[in-house]
């Protein structure tokens, strides 16, 4: 069976961009017959407020977008469904990762690697260059009590998965990012092992979620073979922008939840979510539920980006 997720973290309140991620996300779900799982992605201790979490379940609450599984309440059996109350579990895959070799300790500091790393030429990325791998660091270097982040080898190869709305995808890690961090020297959990580690125990068989994490995806897609867990069905959704071209963020107030819930009834943001991702022709109000008959992921743009109307701004 189908299951699908929503995984926000909680470090303030939603906006346009958002709801139209968990709106195709439902959709998705609920059109093959299948169930919706609510993930609190709250990692970030400084970051992350549990108030947070309340106003996005009321917010989709609100809008009609119910899930099966998961929030605040921990509903199901393979929770709990925050990710902070969520460490033994990712120590124990951190583990058989280092049993079988694949991980080594890292003392590089942030500004060691901006030092020695050359960015990615077209983003400004940077990729770790293997400073800390074994074979590249005399052993007296290596002390494990010194504290140090736990990161993972990548092969030279090309790591291949498909994605729903863009393709065949083909990324080569050692090119495109360098060996990954998957526990920060502080002791945080790093999102690709996190996000890896509750998609697959959790049983969500489809990822949806903007292109942003294209490159992630491939990441997990790794981790997936690495940890013998059922790879999920990607489907990465085409950024909503500004007309400038710039992502939506909590800057645009117009958009955020806040400001559309004075000016606005449930039924117009979705509609709005819903003529964005190209289901509607025009931004017409309409519930979750009326849209179930006419999600198809093809009426999706493969574009990078779908822009906001400047009347909505
Ligand atoms: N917590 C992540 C975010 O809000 C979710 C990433 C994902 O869907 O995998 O961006």
């Amino acid at each position: 069976m189908t299951k699908g997720r929503f995984a926000p973290s909680p470090t303030g309140r939603m906006h346009l961009g958002n709801i139209y991620t968990a709106l195709m996300s439902w959709l998705s779900a609920k059109s093959a017959g299948g169930d919706w799982l609510l993930r609190i992605e709250d990692l970030d201790p400084q970051r992350s407020r549990v108030e947070y979490a309340r106003q996005i379940e009321e917010d989709l609450h609100w809008l009609g977008l119910d899930w099966d599984e998961g929030g605040l309440d921990n509903i199901g059996d393979a929770g709990p469904y925050c990710q902070s109350m969520r460490s033994s579990i990712y120590a124990e895959a951190l583990g058989k990762l280092t049993d079988t070799g694949y991980i080594y300790p890292c003392f590089c500091t942030r500004a060691d690697i901006m030092a020695t790393q050359a960015p990615h030429q077209s983003d400004g990325r940077i990729i770790y260059a293997g400073t800390c791998r074994p074979s590249a660091l005399p052993s007296e270097f290596i002390d494990p009590l010194r504290p140090h982040a736990c990161r993972l080898y990548v092969p030279d190869t090309e790591i291949c998965f498909c994605d729903a709305i863009y393709g065949e995808q083909r990324i080569n890690l050692a090119k495109e990012c360098g060996d990954f961090v998957l526990r920060r020297a502080d002791g945080a959990w790093a999102y690709q092992l996190s996000v890896v580690v509750d998609d697959g125990l959790m049983g969500v068989t489809e990822v949806v979620r903007g292109n942003d994490l294209l490159l992630s995806a491939a990441q997990q897609q790794y981790l997936y073979g690495l940890l013998c867990l059922p790879a999920p069905r990607f489907v990465h959704l085409p950024l909503v922008c500004t007309q400038e071209g710039r992502r939506l963020s909590k800057r645009d107030h117009s958009l955020s939840m806040e400001e559309m819930r004075h000016r606005l009834p449930p039924d117009a943001v979705i509609g709005r979510a819903a003529y964005l991702a190209g289901l509607t022709d025009r931004p017409e109000a309409c519930t979750p539920k009326d849209l179930l008959g006419i999600f198809n992921i093809d009426r999706i743009p493969k574009a990078a980006h779908v822009t906001v109307p400047e009347e909505w701004l």
